[in-house]
């Protein structure tokens, strides 16, 4: 296991891996289409390729010139909004392009993959059980089914064609990497932690709180939120198990849930500013709290979250946020 190809390496969870993959002595190719990635998030010891998982020439021509032992799949549309708008486009993208990376790296004898994939997958959570992965899956957006399909089109390629898989169920991703100028960036941002940042630093008037009636301690939605250096660290780790012809399906959180005012109030203490809040009408299917069992990556992968508190995470995207 030298080379790994990352799709998706020049947006947000992607640049992080190519970094962290680079660090450990890995040599990293990148595919992407720069639709929503930025060039200047990839590092420069990476080769970079530009091209679409819709598009299998684009990516014959990555597989024909590079010799790619494992693939970490982070290319993908991730608004949850869009999807129910264009459930089309997330289908294509989201689940035929996997379809086209799978007969791709059939065509040149690649066996490994690293996907990622989504909370989203689960139904709806009731109550404040926490989530493992026997949870039954019944997506309530289009996203989420997207990837739910692509899931499933994977486990059943390893299968006919002899791969290994590894696929991680993310929670609330969050956090910059501490010693690299990377991070979350992007036109309409909808995750909690850079919109209160992003009110923090001015750019925006207030944080709407979706809701203050859900049956959690204060009302507000409870979310388990995880740094993107641990999370992409799952993903390094999983190749070793991989190479041992260990297949799996991963949840990735700390196991601890965080309210939007807990959030908010731990925002206040890293920046040091106001940041202006409204209690709004609660989002459309927006669950009271969905909090991870991750224990199955722990005892398989050896996998351990090193930055549990919260203000550690919003620390690093402040830092991040600042130098934007
Ligand atoms: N949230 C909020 N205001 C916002 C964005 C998010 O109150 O502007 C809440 C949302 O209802 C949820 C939590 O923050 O309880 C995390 O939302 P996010 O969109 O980051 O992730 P999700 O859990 O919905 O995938």
């Amino acid at each position: 296991m030298k080379r790994v190809l990352v799709t998706g390496g020049a947006g947000y969870i992607g640049s992080h891996a190519v970094v962290q993959l680079l660090d450990r002595g890995y040599e990293v190719v990148v595919l992407d289409n720069l639709e929503n990635g930025y060039s200047e998030l990839v590092d420069r010891r990476a080769k970079f390729y530009l091209a679409d998982l819709r598009d299998k020439n684009s990516l014959r021509r990555v597989f024909e010139a590079e010799k790619i032992d494992a693939v970490m799949n982070f290319a993908a549309y991730i608004k949850v909004g869009e999807s129910v708008e264009n459930p089309t486009m997330y289908y294509e993208n989201n689940t035929y392009g996997v379809m086209n990376l799978i007969d791709i790296m059939v065509e040149y004898g690649v066996k490994n993959i690293v996907f990622s994939s989504t909370a989203a997958v689960y139904g709806e959570v009731k109550g404040d059980k926490l989530v493992d992965e026997e949870f039954p899956t019944d997506p309530i957006n289009p996203y989420g089914m997207s990837k739910l399909m692509a899931e499933r089109v994977i486990a059943d390629a390893a299968k006919a064609y002899g791969l290994n898989y590894s696929i991680f169920r993310y929670f609330n991703v969050a956090g910059a990497h501490e010693d690299y100028e990377i991070g979350q960036k992007g036109e309409g941002i909808t995750a909690l932690v850079p919109i209160i940042l992003q009110v923090a630093k001015g750019e925006r008037a207030e944080l709407g709180i979706f809701g203050d009636n859900y049956d959690t301690p204060d009302g507000t939605g409870v979310r388990d939120y995880i740094h993107v250096v641990d999370l992409v660290d799952a993903h390094i780790l999983s190749l070793d198990t991989l190479k041992e012809g260990v297949s799996g399906i991963y949840n990735l959180g700390n196991g601890n849930g965080f309210s939007v005012l807990e959030m908010l109030e731990a925002a206040k203490r890293v920046t040091k500013r106001e940041i202006p809040s409204k209690v709004v009408p609660a989002r459309a299917g927006d669950p009271a709290c969905v909090v991870a069992a991750s224990e199955r990556a722990e005892s398989i992968l050896g996998w351990k979250p090193r930055y549990t508190s919260v203000e550690e995470i919003i620390r690093t995207a402040w830092e991040w946020e600042q130098k934007q």
